[in-house]
């Protein structure tokens, strides 16, 4: 019972912000075929979509799980948070912060990549982008980075409502519209930092990981402007190219799978599970038949010579 109670709300949050999200999604849509710019793509957009209904579903069912474990956690938390608004500002900084660490932990251990590169693994950037998520997230354990909320005495309630507005947030930095929002840009993620983060263009890898707030990244070293002429190139420097969910979805699973069976010793094997991710191609991927925008036939020759992951 108590399982039910807690699961409708969080699942609810973002199932109910997807109208805003399909209302932006088809108003850029509309203006990118009324000027003939080829943003979107409808098999890559409806793939989008089915990872979306995948990741909600895998999400829900694993909260069944995680649930569970996280109220009995909070039987060992330090202190009994009370809730008032400066505990839930307090909150948000602080999963901001975890997520900021999640996202860039992802991009530096294999088995949490296997199932971040997911949401990199498109050539496009749109609204739609924003739904290109994983269903193995849970498997990977994106849920360890919140248990140290949980242990501060957060509510468990109020922890994953959180981290569900944050996601929120981040559908709106998806876009090839809008800068970077002015002064705003100094404290916040905008779509011009976050179009950096997708871009495998050498000089953008592993830049960016915020989520909602931008100093983070500023703090840690990791922030990159994006370069008027250095313009984006969406996706992972792999040959990788798929419309199919489950390909996407299994990507760098099966390869995780080919490398630790290939491994001799436990040291290699450990390493194809949990070390850096692993680039397919060192020189960057060869010239693909993709659905390219005028910027990237320019900067073909940076892909080229792209370096190793998004
Ligand atoms: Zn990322
Ligand atoms: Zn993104």
């Amino acid at each position: 019972m108590v399982v039910r109670l807690v699961v409708i709300p969080v699942e609810l949050i973002l199932i109910l912000a997807s109208p805003v999200f399909f209302i932006f999604i088809a108003y850029e849509w509309y203006q990118s075929e009324r000027r003939q710019k080829a943003i979107y793509q409808w098999r890559d957009s409806l793939a989008n979509l089915a990872l979306a209904a995948m990741h909600q579903a895998g999400d829900a069912v694993s909260l069944l799980i995680l649930l569970p474990f996280f109220y009995w956690l909070s039987h060992f938390a330090l202190f009994e948070l009370p809730f008032n608004a400066l505990n839930l500002l307090l909150l948000f900084v602080l999963q901001d912060f975890l997520y900021y660490w999640f996202h860039r932990a992802s991009h530096s251990i294999r088995w949490l990549w296997a199932s971040h590169v997911v949401h990199h693994s498109s050539r496009l950037m749109n609204f739609s982008t924003a739904f290109r998520q994983s269903l193995t997230y849970p498997l990977s354990g994106m849920w360890l980075f919140w248990t140290p909320l949980v242990l501060l005495g957060f509510d468990v309630k109020l922890v994953l409502a959180v981290v569900a507005i944050n996601l929120a947030f981040q559908f709106f930095v998806h876009t090839r519209w809008g800068k970077h929002w002015g002064f705003l840009g100094l404290v916040l993620n905008t779509p011009s930092w976050h179009r950096v983060h997708h871009a495998c263009n050498s000089v953008y890898i592993d830049k960016n990981f915020a989520g909602v707030l931008v100093v983070w990244d500023r703090l840690f070293g990791t922030f990159e402007p994006e370069h008027e002429d250095i313009p984006c190139e969406y996706g992972i420097t792999d040959d990788f190219e798929s419309v199919n969910p489950l390909t996407i979805t299994f990507y760098e699973w099966r390869r995780i799978w080919a490398d630790f069976c290939q491994s001799a010793g436990l040291k290699t094997k450990l390493q194809a599970l949990f070390g850096a991710p692993k680039p397919k191609l060192a020189e960057g991927p060869p010239e693909l038949e993709l659905p390219l925008y005028s910027s990237q036939q320019q900067s073909s020759q940076q892909h080229k010579s792209g370096a190793t992951h998004d």
